[in-house]
């Protein structure tokens, strides 16, 4: 059984370890009770130490919007992923489609990004998705194949099993256009395939795939009840506690039925 997993990716939001700490402080009592979604929020780096502290001993994880894949070094402005350890993450979301769109960050940059995360015992959500005109073109399941391909290369199925899968449809992310939930969990089937294809149905079954797009209170329980949706991950929505709450409790109440 896939326990689902509610990431809160704050963007470049709420960066400030007093306004974190703030959003926090309403967030543990909310979900305090929560047993069986993995919760995971994901602050701007300058507000990753606030954040950890805050959350000890809470069922709140913490991740990173981002690493590098070099461990120390002339890199000026990354940060390594021996870093994120050492302050307290344990997740950390790569190939987000800003980093892809906005940043230029490749398959192959975020394959390296993602084996070195792996070695360092960071948990990965790794996110593909297609762009409005690829959907419209009917070229969505070549684009998720393609980045499947390229950005999972050379992984061993043990090394898949740890990573979080996000599919985000680029044209529901920040635009308030929810993919339908038959439409995203036709995606995620087809990423299930391919992973069966590429590696074997055993690893198939175990790989959580997440979906991201506009999640809100009121869609979020529609998504969580297909069978292949195993969470989200949240942008907007994730910033006000009382709305990130509603949406890991819709993903408790669709696993635990
Ligand atoms: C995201 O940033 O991954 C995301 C899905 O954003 P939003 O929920 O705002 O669409």
């Amino acid at each position: 059984m896939r326990n689902p997993i509610i990431g809160g990716n704050w963007k470049m939001n709420k960066g400030s370890p007093s306004e974190a700490t703030k959003m926090l402080k309403e967030l543990i009592p909310l979900v305090k009770k929560i047993k069986s979604v993995d919760i995971v929020v994901a602050p701007p780096f300058t507000a990753l130490f606030s954040t950890i502290q805050i959350v000890k001993n809470t069922n709140i994880m913490v991740g990173a919007q981002n690493m590098y894949y070099e461990e120390m070094g002339a890199f000026t402005g990354e940060i390594s992923p021996e870093f994120l350890k050492d302050l307290g993450c344990k997740y950390v979301i790569l190939g987000h489609s800003e980093r892809r769109d906005i940043f230029n960050e490749t398959n192959d940059l975020i394959n390296k990004k993602l084996k070195k995360a792996l070695n360092s015992n960071l948990n990965p959500i790794v996110c593909i998705g297609e762009h409005l005109e690829e959907r419209e073109s009917g070229r969505t399941k070549d684009v998720i194949e393609n980045q499947f391909d390229l950005t999972f290369n050379d992984l061993k199925s043990e090394e898949l099993s740890k990573v979080t899968i996000a599919y985000e449809p680029i044209w529901a992310i920040g635009t308030g256009k929810t993919a339908t939930p038959e439409q995203a969990e036709e995606i995620h089937i087809f990423i299930r395939e391919l992973i069966a294809s590429n590696y074997d149905k055993k690893t198939a079954e175990i790989v959580r795939i997440q979906y991201g797009g506009s999640i809100k209170p009121t869609n979020a329980n529609e998504l969580f009840k297909k069978e292949n949706i195993d969470g989200g991950l949240v942008g907007g929505a994730s910033l006000h506690a009382k709305s990130l709450y509603e949406i890991i409790k819709a993903a408790e109440i669709s696993f635990n039925k």
